[in-house]
């Protein structure tokens, strides 16, 4: 038997953390069977989807390296297929018409409210004679269809994660709409379950594994793969995405999109790598840096865990930071250029190329996001400083405008700056001014950086020299 699983995603909305990392587990688990990784949108809410978070959902899944084997298939595109289900349960007695109205529903629920009853359908139409549904039909009333669901059904299924997991009938809320309201007989707008189950069937799932959200949905759709005639796939319960106070992660925590995370600066190496970490544990623990295709080699559901997973920050800047200290200057840089243009920095990408890869170099280690390069990086593109309270008063300790004023003089027989020559520079002044070498860096990194603290000294001035912005700073450091 080949695998074949699927990732399939509602465009109702941008790729959302929760979807992309139950994307991972599917793909983790084709990958790891050498099966298929199938992707199917579900966009049969016409209302609610659009093409711009169908295009974002396939965009976040490729950049994320989560590439898939077939499709994608549009559920909006395969509406007959579902109809045809539909007809084949209303041919077979386990689907019917229901011609209840909104306001009888409604009725009906503010009933089992008072008693204090879970709201349900109380099959009403369940066995209409076709004398009734004649004197509905002449009153206008258009029905959707229903499928039966035995209250006295235990349905039981071994989940991949969870193992049994069993539901009455009873609880599942009466007999359930398949397919929505439309007049003169036809077949509505055919809903979730069905249309699952009948792609799943068609496009031979073997294993169907998708958020904890949907335990509920199971048990209905067991029934309809049996009512279908169809054997069940395997199913996984993967465990949801929780925030610090141990709800589910929504977009009041903030980002939770998959686009979003990578406008701050994630890299998808490191956020995949993440969220692979986030329910599942792989053979070694300890092992928490991994590729793709690496965890892929030992990942099983039966080290996926049931309780939900916390969405750790700090682990998720951790994992960043590591993979951009690893990553080569070159690459590094390709990265940050996009950050630089959109913060409106004046450079060229090809001309300024090496000048580029030297503030690389020198804000890599230091980053923990791609954006973090911005404000890092700011005093190399942009002319004027704002200095720190703590920087201008050290512009003003006795000894610094002078230490200042010496540098300058020594820079003008420096048209190119290199490390050896800055670093000559500040011995010479120390010596000649009998100032101390402290001073004279403090001074030095007040005045061309604006601040006390930063990355290194005299690879930030070699950098700044480059565009002689060194020598105006200097001049304005004088005058402070
Ligand atoms: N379309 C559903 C969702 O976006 C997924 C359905 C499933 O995996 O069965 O949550």
């Amino acid at each position: 038997m080949t695998v074949r699983v699927r990732i399939a995603p509602s465009p109702t909305g941008n790729l959302h953390i929760g979807t992309a990392r139950t994307a991972v587990f599917n793909w983790l688990y084709a990958r790891n069977t050498g099966g298929k990784f199938i992707l199917r949108i579900e966009d049969t809410d016409l209302e609610r989807s659009r093409p711009e978070y169908t295009d974002n959902i396939q965009t976040g899944l490729t950049w994320l390296g989560l590439t898939w084997d077939e499709g994608p298939s549009f559920q909006s595109q395969r509406l007959d297929l579902y109809r045809q289900a539909v007809q084949t349960l209303l041919d077979k007695g386990l689907a019917y018409r229901c011609y209840t109205s909104a306001a009888e529903l409604d009725q009906m629920r503010e009933e089992q409210k008072a008693k204090k009853q879970a709201p349900r359908y109380d099959n009403r139409h369940r066995h209409l004679t076709p004398e009734q549904q004649a004197a509905f039909e002449a009153e206008g009333r258009q029905p959707v269809i229903r499928f039966i669901i035995d209250d006295d059904r235990t349905i039981s299924w071994h989940d991949m994660v969870r193992g049994t997991v069993t539901w009455k009938g009873s609880d599942l809320g009466g007999d359930m709409v398949i397919a929505r309201a439309s007049s003169g007989g036809d077949i509505g707008q055919p809903l979730y379950n069905l249309a699952v189950v009948v792609d799943d069937i068609d496009m031979n799932i073997t294993h169907v594994i998708r958020g904890e959200d949907h335990i509920g949905n199971t048990p209905k759709q067991i029934l309809l793969y049996e009512a279908l005639g169809t054997a069940l796939p395997e199913f996984a319960h993967t465990p949801l995405i929780l925030n610090k106070e141990g709800q589910k992660l929504s977009k009041r925590d903030g980002v939770t999109s998959i686009s979003d995370f990578k406008d701050m600066g994630y890299i998808p190496e490191a956020l995949v790598n993440y969220m692979t970490l986030l329910g599942w544990t792989p053979p070694d623990s300890t092992q928490e840096i991994f590729t793709l295709s690496e965890a892929a080699q030992h990942f099983s559901c039966d080290r996926v865990n049931k309780a939900g997973a916390k969405f750790d920050w700090d682990k998720l800047n951790w994992l960043n930071s590591q993979y951009l200290h690893k990553m080569a200057v070159p690459q590094l840089t390709n990265l940050l250029i996009p950050y630089w243009q959109i913060a409106g920095y004046d450079f060229d990408p090809v001309s300024d190329r090496p000048w580029l890869e030297q503030i690389t170099a020198l804000i890599g280690p230091s980053l923990v996001r791609l954006k973090d390069a911005v404000d890092m990086s700011k005093l190399f593109f942009t002319p004027t400083l704002e200095y720190e309270e703590e920087a201008t008063a050290q512009l003003q300790q006795p000894g610094a405008a002078d230490a200042l004023q010496a540098i300058l003089e020594a820079l003008s027989s420096c048209p190119q700056l290199t490390s050896a020559q800055a670093q000559e520079i500040t011995k010479k002044v120390s010596k000649e001014k009998n100032l101390k070498k402290g001073l004279i860096m403090r001074t030095l990194r007040a005045a061309l950086t604006g601040a006390m603290h930063g990355p290194d000294l005299i690879e930030s001035w070699v950098i700044l020299h480059q565009r002689e912005m060194d020598i105006t700073r200097l001049q304005e450091g004088i005058k402070s």
